[in-house]
Formats: structure tokens, C-alpha cells, sequence
């Protein structure tokens, strides 16, 4: 069987696919799966790809012998999970990778907008060592709002708690070992939203969370309060919080998910004549274009799922799907 593992970088992780062994053969491909590069693999029974990859139906189609898909992130949302289904083809996931690593990624986004950190840096980066005149805040004492309350959430609350936070809570199917201890609360989402200094989301991309920080639960926050959104670009309306920030209503936010990151990644595809972008996607790229260049807004490129030892556990759990899959029984299976 023929694996071909797209967005491949990294030597000592494509040695440890090749190591599959047995009748499976990797072909390493630095590019993610694109309509522009799906032709030069139609012999592919296999393919392994990031976020960033194209799993839509129009690509998946070109692919006739493709039997799995092993995704290598938790989040599987740029999969077509009903074209899948209706071919046989199954797909894995890495469940859970990165609880602290995307979990500090907040903080450190978090922090970095509550100690002006960035700024201060840039000064000094160009010589200017006088004092920094933006002032901070502290996180102690500060309400902490938890949207998502799964494997990251529950680590992002750990690390509130550290800070001396108080935290609120709020999800779909509250975890009932978080509802009975007494210095977390579980709240509606509304109640969060008017209550907490900091709102962090932790939910999945699906139909039931595109938009759910919109114009209308933006203008429900605090006046002064800041977002932070490590979870998936889709869950907010840029533009909407582009006039939130703009109006001062909210103080910060601090970004690693943006919607159509693919698009952005490669502006040339703005211009592309065969796929040209629809209004929706130029609007938000816009938006996420003018967050990225205000003072008061962090955009990191999804990168919270970016350390040493969430990789390891990434390509270990990748790997184990693939060979579960090869040996009849598969696993960590979605859809
Ligand atoms: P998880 O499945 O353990 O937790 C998600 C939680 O969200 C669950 O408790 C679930 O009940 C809740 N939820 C789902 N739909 C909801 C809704 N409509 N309203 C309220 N709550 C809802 O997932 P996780 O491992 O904590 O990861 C969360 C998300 O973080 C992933 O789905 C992924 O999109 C994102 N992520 C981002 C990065 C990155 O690099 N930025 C890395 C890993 C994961």
C-alpha cells in the first residue's frame, strides 16, 4: 500500500514512517494535499496531512484508490467526513496531542498582550531601552471564562487556577468532575460572556460553533475584555470583532486560528482565476489582515500546536493509526 504523507518536513519523523515496514511504502511530499498537487498521487491508498490540508471532496475525489485518511491534528474539520462515509474511506485522528502545549500557547498569548510584551520587545529590538509607556495588567484575581471544557480547555483551567483566576465555565456536556469542584463554575454562555475578563475558547469547528462569537455575544462581553481563540478560525466573525476591538469595547485579543488559513498562507490564490475566492472568504481575509496590524491584537500563524514533544506524540499516534489500519483493525476513528 502506498502512503503518501503530505506536509512532511522533518527527516527524523519521515524515518519513523518509513520504518512502517511491511507492504506499506511512504512517499514523503513537503507541499499539503492541494487541488493543484492531488493529480501527481492517484496512486495513493493512504494519505496523512495537517490542518492545512485539502480533504474536500473535490480533491479526496481524484484519488481512486484512496482507502484512509490518517490525519495528523485533532481537529478534523477540513475533512469531508460525508464523502468519506458514502466511499468507504475511513479516517483517523490524533485524539489528544498537545493539552498543555496549546493550553500555554493561550497563556502565552495572554501574557504577552497583558504585558505588552510585544511592544516592548520591538523597542528594544530597535535600540530604545527607555521605559515602556503602555501599562499592563495583572492576571490574579481576574475571571477566567472557559469555553470548551474537553482535554485543552481542562488545562487552560489548571493554568488559570496558577494564576490565581477565578474560572468560569462553560459547555455543551459539562464534565461532571469539573461540576463538583468548587473552584470552577459552570455558567450559560451568556453568563460568561457578561462575567469574564478573559474568554478562551476551547471547542471544535463544527456547524454548531461556526460563529458562535459573533457581533451579538462580542457586544455581551465586558467592556475591557480580552479574547483569545487557539481552537479554529470559523468560531468567530473577524469582522465583527474588528469593530469590537475598533470601538474599544473589547481591550485585546490574541489570535492563532483565522478562517481560510490556507487562502492566507498563499495570497497568490486571491488572484487565481479557477478558484477565485468568494465573498465571504475575502471578507474575512480582510479582517484578519487588519487584526494582524493592530497594536492591541496578537496573530500567531497556528502554531499552539508547535512544540517538540506534541510532534512526537503526534507522529507516535499517527503512526499506530496507520498500522492498526494496515493490520484490519483501525483506530482512533472519527466520523
Ligand atoms: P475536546 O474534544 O477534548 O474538547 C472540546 C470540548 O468542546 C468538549 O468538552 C465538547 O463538549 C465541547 N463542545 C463541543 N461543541 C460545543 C458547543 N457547541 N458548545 C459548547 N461546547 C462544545 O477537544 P480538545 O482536544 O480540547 O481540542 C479543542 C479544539 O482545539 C480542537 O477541536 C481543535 O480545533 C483545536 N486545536 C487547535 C490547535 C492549534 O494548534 N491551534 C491544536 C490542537 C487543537
Amino acid at each position: 500500500m502506498k502512503i503518501v504523507l503530505f506536509s512532511a518536513g522533518e527527516a527524523a519523523d519521515e524515518a519513523a514512517f518509513s520504518a512502517l515496514g511491511g507492504d506499506l511504502a511512504v512517499l514523503p511530499v513537503t507541499a499539503p494535499l492541494d487541488a493543484g498537487n492531488v493529480d501527481a498521487h492517484e496512486d495513493a491508498d493512504i494519505v496523512s496531512g495537517f490542518a492545512g490540508c485539502d480533504f474536500s471532496a473535490a480533491t479526496l475525489s481524484r484519488l481512486p484508490r484512496l482507502r484512509f485518511i490518517a490525519v495528523r491534528a485533532t481537529g478534523f474539520d477540513n475533512v469531508d467526513l460525508a464523502y468519506c462515509r458514502a466511499r468507504g474511506i475511513l479516517v483517523s485522528n490524533v485524539p489528544a496531542y498537545g493539552d498543555s502545549t496549546v493550553a500555554e500557547h493561550a497563556f502565552g498569548l495572554l501574557l504577552a498582550l497583558s504585558r505588552r510584551t510585544v511592544p516592548c520587545a520591538e523597542a528594544t529590538r530597535r535600540g530604545d531601552f527607555t521605559f515602556c509607556p503602555d501599562r499592563g495588567f495583572e492576571l490574579r484575581g481576574k475571571a477566567f471564562g472557559v469555553v470548551g471544557t474537553g482535554h485543552i480547555g481542562r488545562r487552560a483551567i489548571e493554568m488559570a487556577l496558577g494564576f490565581g483566576m477565578t474560572v468560569l465555565a462553560y459547555d455543551a456536556m459539562p464534565s461532571p468532575d469539573l461540576q463538583a469542584r468548587p473552584d470552577i463554575r459552570y455558567v450559560t454562555f451568556n453568563a460568561l460572556l457578561a462575567e469574564a475578563d478573559i474568554v478562551s475558547l476551547h471547542v471544535p469547528a463544527t456547524p454548531q460553533t461556526d460563529g458562535m462569537i459573533g457581533a451579538a455575544e462580542l457586544a455581551r462581553m465586558k467592556r475591557g475584555a480580552v479574547l483569545i481563540n487557539t481552537a479554529r478560525g470559523q468560531v468567530v466573525d473577524h469582522a465583527a470583532l474588528v469593530g469590537a476591538l475598533e470601538r474599544g469595547h473589547l481591550a485585546a485579543a490574541g489570535l492563532d486560528v483565522l478562517p481560510d488559513e490556507t487562502l492566507l498562507r498563499h495570497p497568490d490564490k486571491f488572484f487565481a482565476p479557477d478558484q477565485a475566492p468568494s465573498a465571504t472568504q475575502l471578507r474575512a481575509a480582510l479582517a484578519a489582515r487588519a487584526l494582524a496590524s493592530m497594536p492591541n491584537v496578537i496573530v500567531t500563524p497556528h502554531n499552539a500546536y508547535n512544540t517538540q514533544e506534541a510532534f512526537r506524540r503526534i507522529v507516535e499516534t499517527t503512526i499506530a493509526n496507520i498500522r492498526a489500519f494496515a493490520e484490519g483493525n483501525p483506530i482512533n476513528l472519527v466520523g
